[in-house]
């Protein structure tokens, strides 16, 4: 095998992407020299790799930003209706090579930089990944922007700035350990702070009836601090903003102390308010109800709502009602997409707003409320649900429970009408559950406060409709939608996989970077062996460039030509890397007990990290790694079987993984996952699946052919069958002597020797208390594993599957979740004009 080109290397060859432009080359250069001097004040003598990496990105920034505020007066000038995105997350990762691409200068900045004598890749592998988001629904909210971008919508990001995100994952000894992610060390080269758009954000307090309505009094102010990040469109000169808030503490904060006298107790407690931003909470799919956590949705939520009223009052449009502001076409002009119930609380703010400041009559604010905003819901799983005490909402937003309650009333009387007498009803459908102490249920408040909820797979969304909120489909159907996540084809398939872009432009064009949708005439070279010849080159070559990250990193030696079989993820139950560990050992128990049967050599891998306070996500981490420790270790063994535990999964990671993969695991329980990402950025990249009819592996089963996926296990209804009929885990237990001897050997200490009782829970789980049914889909899931195996020993047809896989993933490009949006939900379309070039014409400056 020859060593695998750097994706440098490959990028200089290639034809596809365009030549460098002298000119651009030599503008770069400059640019780069003259930040190395004046703004990291350093010469080449004394310069590290960073302050090259801080050169470099400050370089491709002053390319973005004359797009930038172009853009932004473009919006001002033909004031679009803007669409505003509410997460508690964005999951960016890295911007600097994907702002190249997206900007164009990528070729450029790499023949520059040759030029100088660096190497960029790395440059580019000292940034920090902005990691503000804990997986899934984070990396979702991060696509979005770039695909609303790429379309040319007037979108915006809104969220928290934290200071600390998602933590670094370190593996100690098999185990867990949690690190603070201090990304903000060294600065943030992509950052604008805005301090003239800093906002007051008001908690505790009490409310007064005035004769001019309800006042919110004696409030605690903590102010929003803005940040603004540039977010490129690919190829339109397009440039969005994602604006993300800091807490700061206000100038008077604790000025009781300081008149006490306490003058260092007064500084000191400055942080408390400022503690708002301080961290992310690493909790996926689960609900903890922190009183800080609490404070972090609504400062997301009152900042972002007291922005976008100053836009739309500051808009041409809103000038023209020049007598009294007409918020009754704020529907017209606004969008709101609450990702999740993370962000509910903008509903009773909206309507605070509307009521209290603008004295607006309620019936009026709550349809402008109602036609404004819209709810994804991301997960059906009990413990993800948000219900927040009712008395810790009194104490922390005293007027936001009784706008509540306010809600709450109206809504129950229209349940009341529809099914008079229905108390049973009425006390399911109400927004405050009285079970076990009050609490307010967010998820039906975003119900009833939204014109659309909708959820992120066709399965989910039907779920959604038959069962978690049965109720409120049979109260407003038409509110119900369906939009099938998507991954921005840039990130996932250019930017990560070079290799594969190329192969694939060189045959059909460049099109289907922002039409997906092209790659389907792929399908006519699906047995064309040239192709196939080229497609596994470039697999062989992402494999080798992953093992040698592998050797250098963490020191494991992995043998390139065995099938990569992978799951990254967040470590949780329904996903059942257990189920995943359960495969590992019964090929290890089939080797031992006969060493010279034939056997596809694997080298398996998980990922992901369990939130810290997770126990048994964190036992199962531990006991992965130590079945590999006794697997690897193991003469018998030899190179027919490697398990490796990737240490701190994170989205630069994922890019780097998932171009190498043969085989994705998708196991989840049938109705367990909503829809899924990382399946799709799979696909894309020519791995096989391995999956369950789970969330949106159905549409890609679909899409594709089930001849070309290995879908095994219970369905939805089967497993609903299952749960009716009873669960008896022993059954299976005891019928499959492989699994059987599997189980015990987690039992009896056999992969933990010093300690025989380390992983007897696990066994219990598995035994008794399993809510994710592993044994009733395990003889299903190793019947396909060896299938699996049988396909990669016929290369030729694995390849076909590969290329008919990429082939049918244009249906998961966000660019069509998004349209998808726009047309069904926002009342907005794609803008296809390509913005003006810089140079073009002279910069405008904002009003
Ligand atoms: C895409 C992505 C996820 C989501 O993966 P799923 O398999 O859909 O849960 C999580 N983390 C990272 C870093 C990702 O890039």
């Amino acid at each position: 095998m020859t060593t695998p080109q750097t994706d440098f290397e490959r990028r200089k060859q290639i034809s596809v992407r365009g030549i460098a432009e002298v000119a651009d080359v030599n503008e770069i250069k400059k640019t780069f020299n003259r930040h190395l001097h004046y703004t990291l004040v350093k010469d080449r003598n004394v310069a590290t790799v960073r302050d090259y990496y801080f050169a470099l990105a400050h370089t491709v920034k002053d390319h973005l930003v004359s797009r930038w505020i172009r853009t932004q007066q473009y919006y001002y000038e033909t004031d679009p209706k803007r669409v505003y995105y509410l997460s508690l997350e964005f999951y960016m990762g890295r911007s600097l090579t994907n702002t190249m691409i997206n900007v164009g200068i990528q070729s450029a900045c790499d023949e520059a930089l040759y030029q100088l004598g660096l190497n960029i890749e790395e440059l580019e592998d000292v940034e920090e990944d902005a990691g503000l988001g804990n997986g899934g629904l984070g990396r979702l909210a991060a696509c979005f922007l770039d695909s609303m971008a790429t379309l040319g919508m007037a979108a915006y990001g809104y969220g928290i700035r934290y200071e600390y995100g998602i933590f670094a994952q370190k593996i100690i000894n098999g185990e867990q350990q949690e690190e603070p992610d201090d990304w903000l060390r060294f600065g943030n080269p992509w950052e604008k702070d805005r301090p003239e758009y800093m906002i007051p954000i008001n908690f505790y307090g009490h409310v007064e009836d005035t004769p001019t309505g309800k006042k919110w009094l004696n409030t605690q102010v903590v102010f929003a601090l803005p940040y603004d990040s540039p977010v490129p469109g690919y190829g339109n000169n397009v440039v969005n903003t994602l604006r993300l808030w800091s807490a700061k503490s206000p100038i008077d904060f604790n000025l009781k102390f300081f008149n006490d006298g306490d003058y260092i107790q007064a500084v000191l407690d400055r942080n408390l308010a400022e503690n708002i931003s301080r961290v992310l909470y690493p909790n996926d799919n689960f609900f903890e109800g922190k009183e800080l956590r609490l404070k972090q949705e609504y400062f997301m939520c009152a900042a972002t709502l007291q922005d976008i009223i100053r836009r739309f009052k500051a808009s041409k449009f809103g000038c023209r009602e020049n007598i009294r502001f007409n918020f009754e076409l704020l529907p017209e002009k606004v969008a709101i997409q609450l990702n999740d119930t993370h962000p509910s609380l903008a509903i009773p703010e909206l309507m605070r707003i509307l009521v209290d400041i603008e004295h607006l009559p309620w019936d009026v604010a709550w349809k402008i409320t109602v036609a404004t905003c819209a709810y994804t819901n991301h997960t059906v799983l009990p413990e993800a649900l948000e219900r927040w005490p009712t008395t810790m909402l009194e104490s922390i937003l005293p007027r936001h429970m009784q706008i509540i309650y306010q809600i709450n009333h109206f809504h129950l009387e229209d349940v009341l009408k529809k099914w008079p007498g229905d108390m049973d009803r009425m006390r399911r459908m109400s927004l405050i559950e009285e079970d076990g102490g009050k609490r307010v249920n967010m998820a039906h408040l975003s119900i009833v406060g939204s014109h659309a909820v909708n959820g992120v797979a066709r399965i989910h969304s039907e779920i959604i409709k038959k069962d978690l909120f049965k109720d409120f489909y049979e109260l407003t159907p038409e509110k119900f939608q369906n939009k099938t996540n998507g991954i921005t084809p840039r990130r996932w398939l250019l930017m990560c996989n070079p290799g594969l872009s190329d192969v694939i432009s060189n045959r059909i064009g460049e099109e289907w970077i922002v039409h997906l949708d092209q790659l389907r005439q792929l399908k006519k070279f699906a047995k064309d062996s040239s192709f196939q010849t080229e497609v596994m080159k470039v697999k062989q070559e992402n494999k080798l460039r992953l093992a040698e990250l592998l050797e250098k990193d963490y020191g494991v030696k992995v043998n390139p030509a065995s099938l990569f079989d992978i799951q990254v993820k967040r470590i949780h139950e329904y996903k059942r890397q257990l189920l995943n560990c359960l495969h590992i050992i019964t090929l290890y128990n089939r080797i031992k007990k006969n060493p010279s049967a034939k056997f596809t050599p694997r080298t398996i891998m998980i990922g992901g990290k369990a939130a810290p306070g997770y126990y048994t996500a964190k036992k199962i981490i531990k006991l992965i790694n130590f079945v590999g420790n006794v697997v690897n270790n193991d003469p018998i063994v030899g190179d027919k079987l490697k398990v490796i535990y990737l240490e701190n999964y994170r989205v630069t990671l994922a890019e780097k993984i998932i171009p190498a993969a043969d085989l994705s695991e998708q196991i989840s329980t049938a109705g367990t996952e909503a829809s899924g990402t990382g399946n799709m950025k799979f696909m894309l990249n020519g791995a096989l699946t391995i999956g369950t009819l789970d969330g949106a592996n159905v549409e890609m089963a679909e899409e594709m052919g089930n001849e070309n996926i290995f879908i095994f296990g219970m369905t939805v209804d089967e497993v609903e069958a299952l749960q009716r009929t009873g669960y008896n885990a022993y059954e299976y237990y005891e019928k499959n002597p492989e699994l059987k001897q599997v189980i015990d050997q987690i039992q009896n200490g056999f992969f933990s020797p010093g300690n025989p009782d380390e992983f007897k829970d696990i066994a219990d789980i598995l035994l008794k208390y399993d809510r994710f049914y592993l044994l009733a889909d395990y003889e299903a899931y190793i019947a396909m594993q060896d299938k699996v195996s049988q396909v990669y020993e016929n290369q030729p047809k694995w390849l076909q599957m590969v290329i008919h896989n990429i082939a049918s993933s244009g249906k998961f490009s966000s660019d069509r979740t998004i349209i998808e949006y726009g047309k069904d939900i926002w009342g907005v379309e794609p803008n296809y004009t390509k913005l003006p070039e810089p140079h073009e014409s002279r910069d405008l400056q904002l009003g």
